[in-house]
């Protein structure tokens, strides 16, 4: 019998987007489904300036989204929102707050009967004129999900700077005493209050009703350490002292509550985030009985090798090793989830990509010309704005991805609402 030999054709390998060769491998595709979330970068300045942060943000940034951009937005939503069943806008920035038509676009939001989620470092609550913040924001029914990548002070001081830890307890004590993420909202939930939903609450029923060192250097952290050679899905650190140790004794604070306060946990070192749902008991454990704070929901999410943090990342020799170890973590259950299928990303001049990551890196949605080497004020000047698309250009259109699309589907995945797979 003559030997036969049968030649498989495999997909072109991409150097540059190694990511969609391992979507042809898989034969995945990726490609936009509704827009639900609405993501609005309100602009680049922050009242502090973290290791780990992919959009570069910090006080002498200057980017702000004007008046009139957010005018043409809301506008978009008037006509193409319905059509594009958008129940969320999910406001983000650096410090979205810091923002001086913050107040005048959630008030606007609102009229319009969507859930809003205010990306918040909680620190700037302490800031002089934000005093009143936390009333505001509990007024308007607004979502906080605050960012503190750790229960432990130092972890915390080492990648958002000193002080930061003590100030975003103050914030996080101040958000309770309004009624964020308070058990008294459980039982208001429990006997027929609307219980606000994780990823929405808005819908078109609202809208009708109009509802008002080196930062890759840290201090003690045994388990994220040794992650860097570990790989795989998940670390699980057991380290006491680390954020990431797990303690099944550990009770649950605050449930579902009508005001919703979610805090964001990262890696401070190289690893993956631990389990996200172990990680929330111990959050919930040591910050009730260490400072009388209760939250509703932990959200994890994987650093991104890219800006503040890619360029840690290369400067101490270790990029390689940290995308060896996302590419090995990656699980392709993760690829139906990744937020970008029902999210858009909006520029602080109104450019649009398929996620807060794609528009750091200048990649706004395909077909464009723009790349990673371009120049972000050009892009966000030149690229195609929110309101040259109609929602059906939207619908089905492919995602535009990267190497650094692996920090979405490694271990239990990750997304601006935390872990694909919990
Ligand atoms: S990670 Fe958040 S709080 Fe830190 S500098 Fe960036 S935008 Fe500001
Ligand atoms: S980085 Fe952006 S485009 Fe890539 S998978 Fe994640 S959300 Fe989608």
């Amino acid at each position: 019998m003559p030997s036969v030999t049968r030649s498989i054709a495999l997909p072109t390998f991409d150097a540059a987007d190694p990511f969609a060769h391992r979507l042809a491998v898989d034969g995945q595709r990726l490609a936009r489904r509704s827009l639900r979330t609405l993501q609005l970068n309100l602009g680049k300045m922050c009242n502090i300036a973290c290791a780990h942060c992919h959009v570069e943000a910090g006080p002498k940034r200057k980017e702000i989204m004007t008046w009139d951009t957010m005018r043409r937005v809301l506008d978009w939503i008037d006509t193409q929102g319905g059509p594009a069943e958008i129940e969320v806008v999910d406001m983000t920035g650096g410090s979205p707050e810091m923002n001086p038509h913050f107040r005048d676009l959630v008030v606007e939001l609102k009229r319009r009967g969507l859930h809003l989620l205010d990306r918040c470092n909680p620190t700037i609550i302490e800031e002089p004129g934000y005093e009143d913040l936390p009333q505001f924001l509990a007024e308007h029914g607004v979502e906080i999900v605050a960012s503190l990548p750790c229960y432990l002070e130092d972890n915390v001081d080492a990648q958002r700077g000193n002080g930061v830890f003590e100030k975003s307890i103050a914030a996080l004590r101040k958000l309770n005493a309004v009624g964020y993420g308070v058990e008294r909202h459980v039982e208001e939930a429990r006997h027929g209050g609307t219980e606000a939903r994780r990823h929405g609450g808005g819908g078109q029923a609202g809208r009708e009703q109009g509802n008002a060192a080196s930062p890759l250097q840290p201090p003690v952290l045994p388990g994220d350490r040794s992650s860097l050679d570990a790989g795989g899905a998940g670390d699980r650190s057991t380290e006491p002292g680390t954020c990431g140790a797990t303690d099944p004794r550990a009770t649950p604070g605050a449930e579902l509550g009508e005001l919703r306060l979610d805090l964001v946990y990262n890696p401070v070192g190289f690893g993956l985030p631990p389990a996200q749902a172990a990680l929330e008991r111990d959050y919930k454990k040591h910050l009730r009985e260490t400072y009388g704070i209760t939250f509703n929901t932990l959200w994890t999410i994987t650093n991104m090798p890219i800006k503040r943090f890619g360029h840690a990342l290369r400067r101490d020799g270790r990029f390689d090793a940290y995308m060896g170890k996302l590419i090995d973590a990656h699980n392709a259950d993760n690829v139906e989830a990744v937020m970008c299928r029902d999210l858009v990303s909006v520029g602080w001049r109104g450019t649009v990509y398929d996620c807060d990551f794609n528009q750091m890196l200048q990649m706004p949605l395909v077909p464009a010309s723009f790349g990673p080497c371009d120049d972000e004020h050009t892009v966000e000047s030149e690229g195609r704005k929110l309101w040259d698309y109609s929602a059906d250009e939207l619908h089905g259109r492919a995602i535009r991805t990267g190497a650094h699309c692996f920090g979405c589907t490694a271990g239990a995945g990750s997304s601006c609402t935390g872990a694909l797979l919990t």
